[in-house]
């Protein structure tokens, strides 16, 4: 496992019991700049390379079926040409690395949206007839569905942090959890989780935290998963997934990603890499904001509730008395939008748009009522955003309490 200097203080406890001392440490603020690029001075490079070849020439078709027999055995990279664009792809490759350097795993497997990754997971270990698993509401709506109406032939049950050990079948192929998760915020325990689970993956999803904040293999995770399109590229602008796990899961991953197609675009994969220099300042920047946005919608008489994680970040969930649909109507800086993770502000109503797929009772039982409203905090002034937050949440409701408290699930 690779270790980080200068992680946040919040998590840097958790790190130094781990630490691995012959693996010379860089500061997590570096490899977000450096991680993935180790070849391009040498190479007269300063920027990577964008390669968009769908195929590679090869006069040497033996050497060319070893490299295929090799990638079908073990699924690692092909040494020398990547053969096809399915197998691998370099300038994705330099985001693998990068992020698996971020996340202090092996290796990193990118796919063309989130949910093309976690469905490479469940085909993993359905493969080896695993198709048991495990999950912990709430998690992202159509992570939910996926798993609800067994799309891929898993079948699911739902349990709470505690229950994880007893819901354990022989065919248990996977545990999932979101943490914070999506879009309550609720915190679990991790190294308790992946205790608790035994032999069995742990996968995390870490689209809400990203490494900075948080690293979920260095408390006992075998996968950790992104919506890469959230924080990691960070602008909007590219749909990606991303698993970090050992090289043995990598392999199998990329297999499954071979045989199913859900490769990431080489100019995503160089957005990506671009997005993860910034990601550091981006996520500390955007917390700060989001912070100071808690204090003042746990001080205001129109919001019943705030939810924010104790470890912190740039997404905050409130309640509001009123109508919730009026305070998106009502935003102007703001977006009003589905999505997450970008240099500007989004809002929206889980219960309407990003968890509408999930069983309006399921839905609330996780704890997602139809009063939620879901924050994505961005890099604006926080004197503009509180402006035009102010103004959405209108008048004061009549009857209210007078003061909200903030929520640590
Ligand atoms: C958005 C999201 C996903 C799905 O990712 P896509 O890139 O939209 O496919 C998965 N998990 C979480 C927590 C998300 O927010």
């Amino acid at each position: 496992m690779f270790t980080l200097r200068g992680m946040d203080s919040v998590t840097r406890d958790a790190y130094d019991d781990v630490r691995t001392p012959s693996i010379a440490a860089r500061a997590l603020a570096t490899e977000a700049v450096h991680a993935g690029r180790d070849d391009l001075a040498g190479q007269g490079l300063h920027t990577p390379p964008i390669d968009l070849s769908t195929t590679y020439p090869s006069y040497d078709s033996r050497a060319e079926a070893a490299r295929i027999d090799a990638f079908a055995t073990t699924g690692a990279e092909p040494d020398g040409p990547p053969v096809y664009a399915r197998l691998g792809n370099p300038t994705v490759a330099r985001f693998e690395t990068a992020l698996a350097r971020l996340e202090g795993t092996e290796s990193a497997v990118a796919f063309a949206s989130g949910m093309a990754a976690l469905s490479a997971v469940l085909l993993v270990r359905a493969s080896l007839g695993l198709r048991h698993v495990v999950a912990v509401r709430p998690l992202y709506g159509c992570s939910d569905h996926l798993l609800t109406a067994g799309l891929l032939g898993s079948e699911v049950t739902w349990t709470d942090p505690a229950g994880i050990a007893d819901a354990l079948r022989p065919d248990t192929g996977l545990v999932l959890v979101e943490s914070p998760a999506n879009p309550t915020l609720a915190e679990l325990d991790l190294r308790a989780a992946a205790h608790a689970c035994g032999s069995v993956p742990l996968l995390v999803d870490n689209t809400f935290a990203t490494p900075v904040l948080q690293r979920p293999a260095e408390q006992g995770a075998g996968l950790v998963l992104h919506s890469a399109t959230k924080y990691l590229g960070g602008h909007g602008d590219v749909l990606a997934g991303v698993v970090a796990c050992d090289e043995e899961f990598a392999g199998r991953l990329r297999q499954v990603r071979f045989a199913t197609g859900g490769v990431l675009h080489p100019l995503a994969g160089y957005l990506l890499l671009r997005g993860l220099a910034t990601l550091p300042v981006r996520v500390r920047a955007a917390s700060a904001n989001a912070a100071e946005l808690v204090r003042r919608l746990t001080a205001d008489p129109r919001v019943a509730r705030v939810h924010y994680p104790r470890i912190g970040g740039a997404m905050i969930a409130f309640e509001v008395h009123g109508d919730p649909h009026e305070v998106i109507a009502g935003v102007r800086l703001i977006t009003p939008a589905v999505s997450l993770g970008s240099v500007d502000t989004l809002i929206q109503h889980p219960a309407s748009i990003s968890h509408r797929i999930v069983d309006a009772d399921d839905r609330r039982g996780a704890g997602v009522g139809d009063q939620l409203l879901r924050l994505s905090v961005g890099l604006e002034d926080v004197e503009d955003l509180w402006s035009d937050l102010d103004a959405a949440l209108g008048e004061a409701p009549v009857r209210v309490r007078a003061s909200a408290g903030v929520w640590h699930a």
